[in-house]
């Protein structure tokens, strides 16, 4: 069995064949998450966990990208609405238990538009994060952040708000000094694609010396596509290769990355297989 813990089956490149993409994954036995971004795409995940009666879960969040006052690239622009904060009495709403983790939510300065006051910015992504966090703490339920460029921002705000986890750090691209420090708070490490890609070695050290026991697998799906389907959609049945990767770097064996990261995934948001 296979884990894709963090998906958009929920987003409009897969308005078409939604279904069709998560039977597949479950014949390749691969159970997922998917992850939203805003209200609209959260609703969607949670209605997609509510239709299958197994292997498909749900997150709800506001990723940081689309707080008030970011601007979104058009293909996004058309498919997402903009939120000015984190509204809980909203996301309250959507939680059944499908429901397994908030987010994705966290900081993204790499996607803050030159022209905009970028102070401002900044404190409304940290003011969301900070509600999210709060959110899952009143709900029991675990965390999925999403960071890009604000490694240092988001270990502070864990280091006040929330210094025991329980947490996912996804589509990790730090290095192993960074990553150390999320697991002193508790959380997995989660890899996709990238680590496939990445020729810097970084992230081969990330996967070397974090134990199997905190690792875990996602593609970030429809984004991020693993070889060898480079250039087309990426998809949850894909995240056997970052598996594959992951026993190539540690020198175990597929079947126990596969069973133990599917496990992780398990206990971290407390499903029952
Ligand atoms: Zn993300
Ligand atoms: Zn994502």
């Amino acid at each position: 069995m296979y884990f894709d813990t963090h998906t958009h089956v929920n987003f409009a490149a897969f308005k078409e064949d939604a279904d069709e993409v998560i039977g597949r994954s479950l014949k390749e036995e691969t159970w997922m998450i998917n992850v939203g971004t805003q209200i609209d795409t959260s609703r969607a995940a949670a209605f997609l966990s509510a239709k299958h009666p197994q292997g498909v879960f749900a997150a709800i969040g506001l990723h940081p990208v689309h707080t008030w006052a970011q601007m979104l690239d058009e293909e996004e622009s058309r498919f997402n609405t903009r939120e000015e904060y984190f509204d809980t009495s909203k996301y309250q709403s959507m939680l059944t238990e499908k429901v397994v983790a908030i987010g994705e939510c966290g900081l993204d300065y790499f996607r803050i538009p030159k022209d905009s006051n970028q102070e401002a910015v900044i404190s409304k992504q940290k003011a969301a994060f900070i509600a999210q966090i709060a959110f899952a703490k009143k709900n029991n339920l675990p965390l999925i952040i999403h960071c890009r460029d604000a490694y240092e921002d988001v270990l502070q705000i864990l280091k006040t708000e929330y210094p025991r986890g329980p947490g996912i750090i996804h589509s990790f691209t730090d290095t192993w000094e960074t990553a150390k420090k999320f697991l002193d708070f508790g959380f997995y490490v989660a890899l996709n694609g990238i680590l496939i890609f990445d020729k810097t070695g970084k992230l081969a050290e990330v996967v070397e010396k974090t134990p199997l026991d905190r690792l875990l697998t996602e593609t970030d799906a429809p984004y991020l596509t693993p070889p060898p389907f480079r250039g087309k959609r990426n998809e949850p049945s894909y995240v056997q290769y970052v598996a594959q990767q992951m026993a190539k770097i540690k020198r175990v064996d597929l079947a126990e990355v596969a069973n133990q990261t599917f496990h992780n995934a398990l206990n971290l948001f407390k499903i029952q297989a």
